[in-house]
């Protein structure tokens, strides 16, 4: 049996011995009336760690920019975001179909932009438009292969929503790698935005799990709406503790798995039928094009233990992450040599 060495995503992560030891053995108590410590606690801590008034634990990550849009805005309202963002390509058309808003592009470097970029598309009152209420970006960006949002354009869309009167939501999925690729601090990132969301369940490793953080007043609302889509879960507390173990044990540890994803890269390059930019592997992802059909390489990989993942325009994708050692990556730059010299 060959060993499966799983880069299709940070989602397959799976919990450590020392997560099930904290999940096993976390006080619980009836969540939807505020009564389990553990979540009480993890809510708590996230509030302090992103400088916002209060947060709460949502199932998912889609669960949460939907709850975002929810209490952001009203039926009819729009909300601009990247053109490839995770919330307008692969949430199921959620904040349409429950928050009734409609959403407008702005095409991204690498996912992000700026004020400039913004204002032209901020739409007031007028009686034939749909009111902008809300921006969001993506920080990392998953679709620009984990790009990081950089802070200066991140301070001025804030600046503009303010001087507009716009709500700033960040889906920070994977913010923490942002966090730990630049050595900005999340507080830093959470003070251009309104509302911030980020995973448990990815690259820090948890079973389930986002957090979205804001003002008080805010994060009441959407907690009303969790409980309406039927997110109000009970004895929530085995999650949120893995949720606090991740916090302690698991952010620090994404440097390596960046190290890996840039020796990755850097193994690749020097592969004679593979395209990759150097300097778009920023983070735990890795982007790259073999000439020839993606599909038939991502099968060879396959055949070999390496599951990849798809990627528009013929690209593949590999995701370091916390199941993927170090020498898991040698493996795979050795069955990469194998497959395509
Ligand atoms: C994964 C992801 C989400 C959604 O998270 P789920 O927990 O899978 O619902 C949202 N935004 C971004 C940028 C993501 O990468």
């Amino acid at each position: 049996m060959v060993k499966v060495i799983d880069m299709r995503s940070d989602v397959v992560t799976r919990p450590t011995p020392g997560m099930r030891q904290a999940m096993a053995t976390a006080e619980v108590g009836d969540d939807v009336s505020r009564e389990d410590p553990t979540v009480n606690r993890l809510e708590e801590l996230c509030a302090k760690l992103t400088g916002k008034e209060a947060s709460i634990f949502v199932c998912s990550g889609t669960m949460a920019n939907l709850l975002c849009v929810k209490a952001w805005t009203h039926h009819g309202d729009e909300f601009i975001a990247e053109e490839s963002s995770h919330m307008t390509s692969f949430e199921t058309g959620g904040s349409a179909a429950f928050a009734g808003v409609q959403w407008r592009a702005v095409r991204g470097d690498r996912g992000s932009f700026d004020a400039d970029d913004i204002a032209p598309l901020i739409r007031g009152e007028d009686i034939q438009l749909a009111r902008t209420r809300l921006i969001c970006m993506e920080n990392t960006h998953t679709m620009a292969g984990g790009a990081v949002f950089p802070l200066e354009k991140m301070r001025s869309v804030a600046k503009l929503a303010r001087e507009r009167d716009i709500r700033v939501h960040v889906d920070g999925a994977r913010i923490w790698n942002a966090v730990i690729a630049t050595g900005i601090g999340i507080e830093e990132y959470a003070a251009c935005c309104d509302s911030l969301s980020f995973c448990l369940s990815k690259g820090l490793g948890c079973p389930a799990g986002s957090i979205v953080s804001g003002p008080a007043d805010f994060v009441a609302r959407v907690r009303k709406y969790r409980k309406m889509v039927g997110g109000g879960m009970r004895q929530t507390g085995i999650l949120a503790a893995a949720g606090l173990y991740a916090l302690e044990h698991h952010i620090q540890r994404l440097r390596e798995d960046h190290d890996n994803a840039k020796r990755l890269a850097r193994a690749l390059a020097e592969l004679p039928k593979v395209k990759i930019d150097l300097s778009s592997v920023e983070t735990n992802l890795v982007v790259f094009e073999i000439a020839g059909d993606s599909e038939e390489w991502m099968a060879r990989f396959r055949e070999k233990g390496v599951l990849l993942c798809p990627y528009p325009r013929n690209r593949i994708r590999a995701v370091t992450h916390i199941d993927v050692s170090s020498d898991d990556v040698d493996r795979v730059i050795e069955i990469a040599r194998d497959l395509i010299r």
